[in-house]
């Protein structure tokens, strides 16, 4: 027998935890802790100890398929290539969108990046960073002049009180979660908001429940007391900062006293006074937060919010403190680095930008050229121009993704997928959005190559191949360079390895030109910007002074503003959804697990009990919940955990789709669509 232990990193959350895979006879059969990991430090999660289940699963995609009528048949690769090159070749650049994805690895995202743009000539790639953490890059990049994480995850121990708001960082980050018990066990004190009463609250010295879309309200309330009290860090906003006097202005308003505030969120004043005291006089503080700050109509105030709240305290650049951006998939900070983004090219290098443009154009050497100097399609208005002007967009091309259950208001994302006209599907298993397709690649999964991914504290770490790829799949920046080669650019993509790909990326992107793969096969890698080789990484951003122009944060004046759409007579709930700790995203791996699926087999609607009381629903009942958008049937979960008049369901399940439900009204700014309110119903079914 020939067992082997291959470290790896975890391909679920952003967390960015490290695990040796168990290999015997040369497949992939379980895992094992590494303990030299500064991020886990040998733990993993529910997640990340099954990751290995999915791998050999029997419903891999192991060959390519082409659509002939409705059904697939199987294709050779020369077959598939040669029918993806007719189609994109008769198509004009404006013609063709990319989806590139948040779980594959740097490399194959910058591969995706470099096709669409020099291959394809468009402006249109995206991927679900847009879905999920869009506002933030936007938010922190305009007040910080940078989009990511500002301190490291074993940092988060090193803080006073650590305050949590929209994130369920116990079930979501599990990891990270710990990090906070370890500063809690340190003597930290936890203050958390959520409209949930979830395994997080449970750590909290201060829980403040609060009704779904009312964050910028919470913020200015806890600064309004802050400043009120004098407890600013005063030097802090004199030498770091600009625009306080703005701010203030907004934030002592009457509207954001801590009486006001309680109608608004439904937290008691004496609570918020209480949180404000807490954190302020706290000496540090670590802010956590997700996508319930990230998923609304305003995700790019909250996000400011946030960081104007960090500003004020003074809690940046400095151990124990931060904005912290909890990412939710393994590499979406990654393919935002990589420019798979509709504005940025590797490095957030403007597209629009002359001497950017001029530079990826000189060394990618296209005899033709590339795309525009101009910015494409977000993935959320790529949607709505497929479905309201069928022909603008005739092929799309989509890496890892599935906005068939990830995208808000399923039936309309399902429509506009409808009307393209050639779609091709690169993924490991055949997803909802791959039954749609006209031509779907087997590819690889993270088990079966070498790579990079970039967690949510900007940390570059290398996956490494464990197990040869299941029947003809491939590396997913392979089958991007034999498309680009079938479309008549093999001189352009003549990598042999995945280091090859990594270090032409790194060698066009400043904040990871020092990286190489020797030196991040150390167990804590390295963290981003790394500029130079002998350059040890930086895992706290603006210790001396900010990215923006003139080095100083910006604080900017917010009002809060309620949710797109809120409840009524008619809809007199608020819809609010996310995760649970068993599972991942769109279920694509982790329903193919056995032991995950297992331990949660289907979705489910929390009900208050009194709401459930009034409406005469049971718990486990089978009920309907119905949105503007669409309904669901979906068993009930009748409990105290959630607030009265708000209602959860987590996203991950396809019988049950919680986003047949949820409302695609989006941030004006980041695009990100409203997924944690809309309003919504629910009825009992009647018995035929
Ligand atoms: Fe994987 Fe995240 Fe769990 Fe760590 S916390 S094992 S990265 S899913």
């Amino acid at each position: 027998m020939d067992l082997k232990f291959v470290q790896t990193t975890c391909p679920y959350c952003g967390t960015g935890c490290t695990f040796n895979l168990a290999v015997k006879d040369g497949k992939v059969v379980g895992s094992a802790p590494y303990q030299r990991s500064p991020v886990n430090l040998g733990k993993t999660c529910p997640k990340g100890t099954y990751a290995y289940e999915f791998v050999n699963s029997e419903d891999r995609l192991t060959t390519p398929l082409i659509k002939k009528g409705d059904e697939f048949v199987e294709a050779t690769w020369d077959e598939a290539y040669a029918l993806i090159a007719e189609k994109f070749k008769g198509y004009k650049p404006s013609e063709i969108a990319c989806l590139s994805s948040a779980r594959t690895s740097n490399e194959d995202n910058y591969a995706m990046m470099k096709l669409a743009r020099g291959v394809f000539k468009t402006t249109h790639i995206d991927h679900c960073a847009r879905l999920c953490h869009s506002s933030t890059v936007a938010g922190l990049a305009a007040v910080f002049g940078s989009g990511a994480m500002t301190n490291s995850i074993p940092d988060i121990e090193e803080s006073k009180c650590v305050f949590i708001i929209g994130s369920n960082t116990f079930e979501q980050h599990p990891l990270i979660g710990r990090r906070v018990a370890m500063a809690k066990k340190k003597g930290a004190k936890v203050i958390y908001a959520d409209p949930r009463y979830t395994p997080t609250a449970r750590q909290a010295d201060i829980y403040m429940q609060f009704k779904s879309g009312s964050d910028v309200a919470i913020l200015n309330c806890m600064m309004h007391e802050i400043i009120k009290n004098g407890w600013e860090d005063k030097e802090f906003i004199a030498n770091r900062t600009t625009g306080f006097e703005e701010l203030k202005a907004v934030v002592m308003k009457d509207d954001y006293s801590p009486e006001n505030v309680e109608k608004i969120s439904g937290i008691p004043a004496a609570q918020l006074r209480e949180a404000a005291e807490m954190y302020a006089k706290a000496g540090s503080g670590a802010l956590l937060y997700s996508m319930g700050i990230t998923q609304h109509t305003v995700g790019v105030d909250n996000v400011k919010s946030t960081a104007n709240l960090q500003m004020v305290t003074g809690y940046l650049g400095r151990p124990g403190c931060g904005v912290n951006a909890l990412r939710g998939q393994n590499n979406v900070q990654g393919a935002c680095d990589m420019g798979a983004l509709p504005v940025v090219f590797t490095g957030y290098q403007k597209v629009i930008d002359p001497a950017a443009h001029k530079k990826f154009a000189d060394a990618w050497g296209f005899p033709d050229g590339i795309c525009e100097p101009a910015n494409g399609y977000e993935v959320t208005t790529l949607i709505n121009v497929l479905a309201d002007k069928p022909g603008e967009i005739k092929g799309l091309y989509i890496m890892g993704e599935n906005p068939m259950l990830s995208d808000p208001n399923l039936n309309h994302a399902k429509h506009a997928l409808e009307n393209v006209e050639f779609m091709v599907v690169q993924d490991i298993f055949l997803t909802e959005t791959a039954e749609l397709a006209d031509v779907v690649l087997p590819a690889t999964c993270y088990a079966e190559k070498d790579g990079t991914q970039t967690s949510t504290e900007r940390r570059v770490q290398k996956w490494r191949k464990a197990q040869d790829p299941p029947g003809q799949s491939k590396l997913d920046w392979k089958i991007l360079a034999e498309v680009a080669a079938a479309m008549g650019y093999a001189d352009q993509f003549t990598w042999e390895t995945s280091e090859d790909v990594f270090n032409e990326m790194a060698s066009l992107t400043p904040s990871y030109h020092g990286m190489t793969y020797e030196r991040l096969d150390k167990p804590e890698a390295l963290h981003w910007p790394c500029p130079e080789v002998d350059h040890p990484g930086t895992p706290i951003l603006h210790t001396q002074k900010f990215g923006t122009p003139d080095g100083l944060g910006i604080l900017t004046p917010l009002e809060w503003k309620a949710p797109a759409e809120v409840p009524d007579e008619e809809y007199p709930f608020v819809l609010t959804t996310g995760r649970c700790i068993w599972h991942w995203h769109t279920g694509t791996m982790t329903r193919h697990s056995e032991t995950l699926d297992h331990e949660v087999p289907t979705g489910w609607i929390e009900i208050n009990t009194e709401d459930a009381e009034k409406l005469g629903i049971a718990d486990k009942e089978i009920i309907r919940a119905i949105t503007r958008r669409g309904e669901v049937e979906v068993p009930a979960k009748v409990t105290d955990d959630i607030m009265k008049g708000v209602m959860f369901m987590p996203f991950h399940f396809k019988e049950c789709a919680a986003n047949m439900l949820t409302n695609d009204a989006l941030d004006p700014v980041s695009k990100i669509p409203e997924y944690k309110a809309c309003a919504v119903k629910v009825e009992k079914i009647q018995e035929a």
